[in-house]
């Protein structure tokens, strides 16, 4: 396996949330806010070096990204969240990672199952043997069944079901 640092950064625009979400699922650095406005876009592209994914054509028309000096991946619109993630990671030739906090980003910790037992709802501490935390905003999260259909559909859009 290469090092953590060489995978794409992604930069989504104000219409992909979505899309970030599952692709910080499939363990990939993806930021979006919304109602971003392209032009703060492809500013913040350039500081970060973070690659745009976008549904917006005439964002395309622009010099920067004609001129690649700053990398962006057109979007097809009317596509699923899961449709976009396919084709994200089909264009790009990307692996299923260690997945992040779909929420934030961030990478995940393991935490012992015993340190988890004020927070987790007793039947997920019941039933779960693994158990992680956010290392960003501090979440924890365990491997239940809202984990499992995700993993199912995260295979799927990487073509190995
Ligand atoms: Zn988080």
């Amino acid at each position: 396996m290469s090092g953590e640092d060489d995978s794409p950064k992604f930069l989504c625009d104000a219409m992909l949330g979505g899309l970030a979400r599952w692709l910080r699922a499939a363990g990939y650095d993806a930021d979006f806010e919304y109602g971003i406005e392209d032009g703060e876009l492809i500013r913040r592209s350039a500081e970060t070096g973070r690659m745009v994914l976008s549904s917006d054509g005439p964002l395309f028309d622009r010099n920067v990204i004609r001129r690649g000096e700053i990398d962006a991946l057109y979007i097809p619109r009317q596509l699923t969240k899961l449709e976009q993630l396919r084709f994200v990671m089909g264009r790009l030739d990307l692996p299923l990672r260690k997945p992040r906090c779909m929420g934030c980003g961030g990478e995940l910790a393991e935490v012992p199952k015993h340190a988890a037992v004020e927070e987790a709802p007793p039947l997920a501490f019941r039933n779960c043997e693994k158990f992680w935390r956010c290392s960003r905003c501090g979440k924890l999260l365990w491997r239940g069944t809202h984990w499992h259909k995700i993993t199912r559909r995260l295979q799927e859009a990487a073509g190995r079901e």
